[in-house]
């Protein structure tokens, strides 16, 4: 059996290939005519980021049934083509996981003892001992935002140091962590009590800016704040400002809104900053990891059909795949507006399926998906998203049931948190028209798209006028008004979709609305 190897994998990476028998076409330097010449006959494709898989390579590429990427990133192989042919594409998300652990660690431990610095003075000729006094890191207390996979890592590491360590992380399960280890707080109590402050989140609209000025002047003035996770969730701007007023002790940073960094960064200039280049995953073991992982997981893949790290769905009856696709479609869509309705830590998930949807089992991994997809963008995909949601704590059940009431398809929803359980369902009308029916236990039917206000109200006159006035005022436009008010008496419940995003404030001015209950905004 064929696989081809078009770029650089290292000797250890292949000779897992090679000792599994599989026969290597290696062509590593070759041009994209000569790769797409060469995939025509091979079973599994090897790539890193300098080869681009393009829709017409797959679809000539007659015996393809997996392509590894070698890394994480897998914008250069149009998936959607591999997913369309029934071929599996994988990559390596977790090898970095140490490296990036290591790295926090080993700035945290920089930063405290003065170690930049002091290299930096001794080379110009300074002997300044008095001016870089450190502090130890024992019994100090290092606060830990996002709590996955390097953050548990840090957790770990900042342990065997002595430290007290606080834990941030909404969407997990504090059930999984051990309270005499760490203590799971909400966001302004770790800011305001650590004395070590490291992010370990993705970025995305709700982690973007976490740390502006505001929340950076919360931190204690001896306290230190460490980034090795994406550019953009520590302001840069406001970084700077803080530390050069001097309202925290110190700042070290690995990753940066644009990179390189551009001259002109804020950060450059700033008192008590160390800086480095994008390191965290820059290990010769990562680079070492990739190679392996991705070559155990063709051979795994090949030879004994077992899926690890595909980022597409493989389903081999390309027919059933497009006609549930906009089910699919719908379930993702469903978990993606109930895991914004459910910020806290999720229980329990339930899809049901009903109708023509039988299909349970890939209505609730899609329905993950979107679920998952705020939390955990980098790695959710159909493959996985059983298995990060059993990681979150979080139990999944599917089920089917002939009962679709009035609908020919219906799908299902129930999440439960600790408060309570939200139910949203929808339908797939005309085999493409996607539409939520019941909301919260309100039967309406909306088409979900753009930007949304779920609203709760008591149901006197005026209301819509009231918001209508407020939205007109902030200039905010309303596409459409939905109103529900079959489920609780004295209440009424309304979806208003309008055409751009509402600031804090614009939100809180439709919430201090007198008859106003709740305003929850979404975005699909
Ligand atoms: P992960 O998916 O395992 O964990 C992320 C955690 O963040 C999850 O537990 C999630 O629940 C939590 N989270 C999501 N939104 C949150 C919020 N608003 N507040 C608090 N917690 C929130 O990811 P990981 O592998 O641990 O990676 C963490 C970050 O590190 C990612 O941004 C990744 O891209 C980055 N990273 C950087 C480097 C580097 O070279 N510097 C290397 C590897 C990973």
């Amino acid at each position: 059996m064929k696989i081809l190897i078009s770029d650089p994998i290292t000797n250890k990476g292949l000779s897992i290939l090679k000792d599994s028998n599989f026969d290597l076409i290696e062509l590593p330097n070759a041009s994209n005519k000569e790769k797409a010449e060469a995939c025509k006959d091979v079973k599994g494709w090897v790539i890193r980021s300098g080869t681009t898989v393009t829709a017409e390579m797959i679809e000539s590429a007659k015996k393809l049934i997996v392509i590894g990427r070698a890394g994480v990133g897998v914008d250069n192989i149009d998936v959607e083509a591999a997913t369309r042919h029934g071929v599996v594409v994988m990559n390596t998300p977790d090898v970095n996981t140490i490296s990036a652990a290591e790295h926090t660690v080993a700035i945290i431990l920089s930063l405290s003892r003065n170690i930049a610095e002091g290299n930096s003075s001794l080379k110009k000729g300074e002997w300044n001992r008095n001016a870089l006094v450190g502090s130890e890191l024992r019994n100090k207390t290092l606060g830990i935002i996002g709590l996955g996979k390097i953050g548990q890592e840090v957790l770990i590491r900042c342990r065997a140091f002595g430290m007290n360590v606080l834990g941030y992380d909404p969407y997990m399960n504090k059930d999984k962590f051990n309270p005499e280890e760490i203590k799971i707080v909400d966001l302004d109590n770790l800011t305001k009590n650590a004395d070590y402050i490291t992010v370990h989140v993705p970025l995305n609209d709700s982690t973007r800016d976490l740390f502006n000025y505001e929340q950076l002047i919360k931190m204690k003035l001896n306290a230190r704040i460490v980034n090795v996770a994406r550019g953009g969730i520590i302001n840069e701007v406001d970084l700077a400002k803080v530390l050069n007023e001097g309202k925290i002790a110190g700042a070290a940073i690995d990753v940066f809104t644009s990179e390189p960094l551009e001259d002109k960064n804020p950060l450059l200039k700033a008192n008590n900053i160390l800086l480095t280049p994008h390191l965290g995953a820059s290990t010769e073991e990562a680079k070492e990891g990739v190679s392996l992982a991705i070559c155990e997981q063709i051979r795994d893949y090949i030879i004994d059909e077992k899926l690890n790290n595909a980022i597409n769905m493989p389903i081999s009856d390309m027919a059933k795949l497009k006609e549930i696709k906009f089910n699919l479609n719908l379930s993702e869509l469903m978990g993606n507006i109930q895991g914004q309705l459910n910020q806290e830590s999720i229980k329990r998930v339930q899809v049901e399926c009903s109708g023509t949807m039988d299909e349970a089992k890939l209505a609730a991994l899609a329905f993950l998906k979107g679920l998952l997809k705020n939390r955990v963008p980098d790695r959710v995909n159909y493959i996985n998203a059983e298995s990060i949601a059993i990681e979150l704590g979080i139990s999944i059940e599917h089920s089917f049931t002939n009962d679709s009431g009035s609908y020919t398809n219906l799908i299902r929803s129930r999440v439960s948190n600790e408060l309570g359980a939200t139910r949203i369902g929808g339908s797939v009308f005309d085999g493409n028209r996607i539409r939520l029916v019941n909301i919260l236990g309100y039967e309406m039917e909306v088409n979900p798209y753009g930007t949304m206000l779920f609203m709760r109200n008591n149901d006197v006159p005026g209301v819509i006028g009231s918001v209508g006035y407020t939205l007109g005022k902030a200039k905010i436009n309303i596409g459409a008004y939905l109103l529900s008010r079959e489920m609780k008496e004295g209440e009424a419940f309304s979806v208003v979709r309008v055409d751009s995003r509402l600031s804090d404030k614009v939100l809180d001015d439709l919430r201090s609305i007198p008859q106003i209950i709740s305003v929850q905004q979404l975005h699909c």
